[in-house]
């Protein structure tokens, strides 16, 4: 697949654009704390670089890693942590960064598991929403962009690990 073959949902010019506006909102709203920014590996990965970049706070990186058993395209619910944070989380206000949230198994597991470290507060933000597919009542606290039920891919979102590179959110055609 290359980029030039697949439609493009949502243009690099539109992403940044996004991306500059949550960051705004995210300064505004914890103006005078300091922020945890938790990304979730891989898909977050360039989001999270560019959001970071944007806000004006003092902020602290970590990361985690987890494996869901579905298949490339379809989450499964059940989650195995591979890479956990690396410094407690006690006090400290928490922003988990993500690239989409489909069913919402996924962010919901990983939302609880930080929640019950005792952190002063744990919020979401998204890169992407598909609220069509929810299997659990999970609504990002930052949302970039509510899509349909499309397959897609750019921007740090892979399929079989490869186009991660691609600059603008494409769809995956059904039959790929
Ligand atoms: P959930 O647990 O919300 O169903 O799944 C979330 C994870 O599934 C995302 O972090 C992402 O890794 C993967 N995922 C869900 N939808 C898409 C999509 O349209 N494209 C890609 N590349 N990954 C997706």
């Amino acid at each position: 697949m290359n980029q030039a073959d697949l439609e493009v949902l949502i243009s690099e010019k539109e992403i940044q654009a996004k991306v500059g506006e949550l960051a705004e909102t995210i300064t505004r709203d914890y103006a005078g704390q300091d922020l945890l920014v938790v990304g979730i590996l891989k898909g977050a990965f360039i989001f999270m670089a560019d959001l970071v970049r944007h806000i004006r706070l003092p902020v602290t990186v970590d990361f985690m890693d987890m494996s869901s058993y579905g298949s490339s395209t379809r989450s499964s619910g059940e989650v195995r942590i591979l890479k956990d944070l690396e410094k407690p989380i006690e006090g400290k206000h928490v922003l988990i960064v993500e690239d989409i949230v489909d069913t919402g198994l996924t962010l919901n597991y990983i939302a609880e598991l930080l929640r019950n470290r005792s952190p002063k507060s744990v919020r979401i933000c998204a890169l992407l929403d598909k609220p069509s597919r929810r299997k659990v009542d999970i609504v990002p606290d930052y949302c970039g962009f509510t899509i349909p039920d499309h397959f897609v891919v750019g921007y740090g979102l892979d399929y079989n690990d490869q186009y991660r590179n691609f600059r603008d959110i494409c769809i995956v055609p059904a039959e790929a």
